[in-house]
């Protein structure tokens, strides 16, 4: 089971939940409401999800972003 909030918004560019109308990290208005896989990173320097993903900052971040 996927659990969705009604509007919330991932990067394509870096798939970070985004809150507002763009991502804080990109700059960048190219977002999609339709993203599978909540993760939550808080150490990336020492998380693999978060090397694979190419993610520095910690944060909230969808797996899958179409
Ligand atoms: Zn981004």
């Amino acid at each position: 089971m996927v659990v969705r909030k009604k509007v919330v918004r991932v990067c394509r560019e870096c798939h970070r939940v985004v809150e507002g109308g763009s991502c804080v990290i990109c700059g960048t208005a190219n977002l999609s409401e339709d993203w599978a896989g909540y993760v939550v990173i808080i150490d990336p320097e020492h998380s693999d999800i978060a090397k694979k993903m190419n993610i520095t900052l910690p944060g909230r971040y969808a797996l899958k972003v179409r």
